[in-house]
């Protein structure tokens, strides 16, 4: 019988924790801050922006948000950043990809201070990532392992595919898994033979971005199949990148979409947020 999932349930769970977490931080007198930065006005970012603004508020996290004009200069947002990291309330700093045109994303990434780095987009958390010498990790691989671990799938000595190498997604997923002793094979866009390599996993992660992409036949009986792709079908319906009818009848376990991936990823993100503010206090985590 394959069991699904349930990142909405498991999400709640981490929130839970995290709002505890708040809630003692706030007992020795400091509130977690987060700053989020959204330039134009892109309505996937709008919704995203929202999102994690109302996942802050819930679990007692501060936030302020800074919603520049699409025409706003690489110069200025710069600066914004720099404010934002000389600030002792603003633990957090979250600039919202995609930028509009023109403007450079990896140098404002470069400028946010590493310690207030909650995607763990600088190149410092990412290299951290790579020694295992981290405090901070990228909030959708991060939300994958705690699925994982909280449905009580073993990762060590596992066959991992991970199908994507984005630097957001498939690269640091295919590092986590590494950590924790999986055996781990990245697949791409120039793979050969994709389907037979994703028929050798006992956990396969997906991350490609393309509906129903991961059919039956790419599945070992028996597989825990993660599914991270956000993708609108023919009818403007959300789903992943994996057949999901046909794929659940022969995986171990599954996550849906929506309701698997896509919940852990803001949870996450406040347990970052957390994180961060701990460290800028001298706290350990
Ligand atoms: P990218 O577009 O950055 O990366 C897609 C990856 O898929 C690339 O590495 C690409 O290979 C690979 N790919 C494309 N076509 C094929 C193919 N035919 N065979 C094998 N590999 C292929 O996407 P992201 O990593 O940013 O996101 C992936 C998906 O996850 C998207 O649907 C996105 O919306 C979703 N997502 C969901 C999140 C969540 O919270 N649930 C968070 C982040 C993303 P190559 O490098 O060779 O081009």
């Amino acid at each position: 019988m394959t069991k699904l999932i349930d990142g909405k349930h498991i999400s709640a769970l981490v929130r839970q924790a995290v709002a505890k977490e708040v809630m003692q931080l706030k007992s020795q007198g400091i509130t977690p801050g987060m700053a989020v930065v959204i330039v134009g006005d892109d309505p996937a970012s709008r919704i995203y922006v929202n999102n994690k603004k109302k996942a802050c508020a819930e679990v007692g996290i501060y936030s302020e948000e800074y919603a520049l004009p699409a025409d706003t200069t690489q110069e200025a947002l710069i600066a914004l950043v720099q404010e934002l990291n000389s600030r002792s309330d603003i633990h957090g700093i979250l600039v919202q990809s995609p930028l509009p045109k023109g403007l450079d994303e990896k140098a404002v990434v470069e400028t946010i201070d590493p310690r207030k780095d909650v995607d763990a987009f600088h190149a410092v958390n990412v290299g951290k990532i790579m020694i295992g010498d981290f405090h901070f990790l990228p909030c959708t691989p991060a939300g994958i392992i705690e699925l994982l671990d909280r449905s009580g799938i073993e990762i060590e000595g596992k066959r991992c595919v991970v199908v994507g190498r984005s630097n957001i997604v498939g690269k640091p997923m295919a590092m986590l898994l590494l950590h924790r002793n999986g055996t781990v094979t990245i697949c791409h866009s120039r793979t050969k033979q994709l389907a037979e390599i994703c028929r050798e996993a006992d956990i396969l992660v997906a991350a490609v971005g393309k509906a129903n992409f991961i059919t039956a036949d790419m599945v070992k009986p028996g597989a825990v199949v993660i599914d991270v792709g956000m993708n609108r079908n023919e009818n403007g319906k959300l789903c992943g990148d994996v057949d999901f009818a046909a794929v659940q009848e022969i995986a171990s376990y599954i996550t849906p979409v929506p309701g698997g991936v896509g919940p852990m990823t803001i949870a996450m993100l406040m347990k970052n947020a957390v994180s961060a503010a701990k460290i800028q206090n001298g706290l350990s985590l």
